[in-house]
C-alpha cells in the first residue's frame, strides 16, 4: 500500500480560480518525491491537503490507506509532518528546545522521554546543543533545520517540505540534501518536497511529479521527466543544465553512442569520460 494516494483531487480557493484540478497520483513508500512546477502551479495547495489543513472540493486522499476524512486530525498531523516554506510561520517558542518539545508535550509524553526525543531530533538535523537559543536568532538555514526537527521529533511516516531550499546558501542546500537522504535511508520516511530548482531535482529525487496550473502534467523517474525539454517548457520550467549540455553536444554531433542523458554530476562524469580524447586538456589516467 502506498502511503500517499490521491484520486481526482480538486480544490478551489473561495475567491480564486481552481488551484487543483483532478490530480491523481500515488507515492511509493520510502522515496523522495520532488514536486516541481512554477509559482502558482498548486504545489503548496496540494501539500496542505495531505495533513488535513485543506479539505478537497472533490476527490479523495488516502494516507496509509485511510481516507483523510476518516483520520483523527491530531494523529494525521503526527503521521504527516508538514514543514512550511517560511520557518517564521512555524517557529513561535522562546527557545529551540521548547519549540521541538511542543508537539511532544501536546501528545502527553513524560518529561524524560521529551528531553530524549528533543536531543535526538536536534542531533539528526545537525543542531545538537542549541536547545537554549532563541529560534529567532538563528540563520534562515538553521531555522529550517529546527522546523524540521520539531516535525521529526514526532517520528512522522511522511515528511512534507514546502520549498525547503528557498533562501538557503549553497552549503545549506548541500546539508539539507544530506539530511533528507539520511531521513529516507535510516527511518524509511517517505519525503515529499516542492521546488523549482531544476538542478537540485536530479540530485535529490527518486520520482518527480510535475504540476502546472493545478494539473498533474507529468510524472516519473527523474531521467524520464527531466529529459523532456518540450514538456518542461510547456509547464513553465526549464531542463536541468547538465541535460541541456548533453543535448547540445548531441546536436553538435558528439556522444553518438551514449545511452540516456546523465543529469547528476556523478553520472555525467562517468558517462562522458569515454568521450574525452587523450592529450586534449589533462591526461586521462
Ligand atoms: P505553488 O505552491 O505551486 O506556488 P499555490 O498552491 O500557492 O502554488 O497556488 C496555486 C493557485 O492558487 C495559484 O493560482 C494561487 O494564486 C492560488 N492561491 C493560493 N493561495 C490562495 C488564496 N489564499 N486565495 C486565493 N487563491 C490562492
Amino acid at each position: 500500500m502506498d502511503p500517499v494516494r490521491v484520486e481526482e483531487l480538486t480544490y478551489r480557493y473561495p475567491l480564486g480560480e481552481v488551484a487543483l484540478e483532478k490530480v491523481s497520483l500515488s507515492i511509493p513508500r520510502g522515496i523522495i518525491a520532488a514536486f516541481v512546477g512554477p509559482n502558482g502551479a498548486g504545489k503548496s495547495t496540494f501539500f496542505w491537503h495531505l495533513n488535513g489543513l485543506y479539505r478537497p472540493a472533490a476527490g479523495e486522499i488516502w494516507i496509509e490507506g485511510v481516507p483523510v476524512s476518516r483520520w483523527d486530525l491530531k494523529e494525521l498531523r503526527r503521521q504527516v509532518g508538514l514543514v512550511f516554506q517560511e520557518p517564521d510561520d512555524q517557529l513561535f517558542s522562546p527557545t529551540v528546545g521548547q519549540e521541538v518539545a511542543f508537539g511532544l508535550q501536546n501528545r502527553g509524553y513524560d518529561p524524560g522521554r521529551i528531553a530524549a526525543e528533543v536531543r535526538w531530533a536536534l542531533e539528526v538535523v545537525g543542531m545538537a546543543g542549541v536547545e537554549r537559543r532563541s529560534p529567532h536568532h538563528l540563520s534562515g538555514g538553521e531555522k529550517k533545520r529546527v522546523a524540521i526537527a520539531a516535525v521529526l521529533a514526532l517520528r512522522p511516516r511522511i515528511l512534507v517540505l514546502d520549498e525547503p531550499t528557498s533562501g538557503m546558501d549553497p552549503e545549506g542546500v548541500e546539508s539539507l540534501m544530506r539530511l533528507l537522504r539520511r531521513i529516507r535511508d535510516e527511518f524509511g520516511t517517505t519525503i515529499l518536497y516542492s521546488t523549482h530548482d531544476m538542478d537540485l531535482v536530479p540530485e535529490l529525487a527518486d520520482r518527480v511529479y510535475l504540476l502546472y496550473r493545478g494539473r498533474l502534467a507529468g510524472e516519473g523517474d527523474p531521467s524520464e521527466v527531466l529529459t523532456r525539454p518540450d514538456l518542461l517548457q510547456s509547464a513553465g520550467l526549464r531542463e536541468p543544465r547538465l541535460g541541456a549540455l548533453v543535448r547540445g553536444l548531441r546536436e553538435d554531433g558528439f556522444l553518438g553512442s551514449l545511452e540516456g542523458t546523465p543529469l547528476t554530476v556523478a553520472d555525467a562524469r562517468r558517462a562522458l569520460r569515454p568521450y574525452m580524447r587523450e592529450g586534449s586538456g589533462r591526461e586521462r589516467r
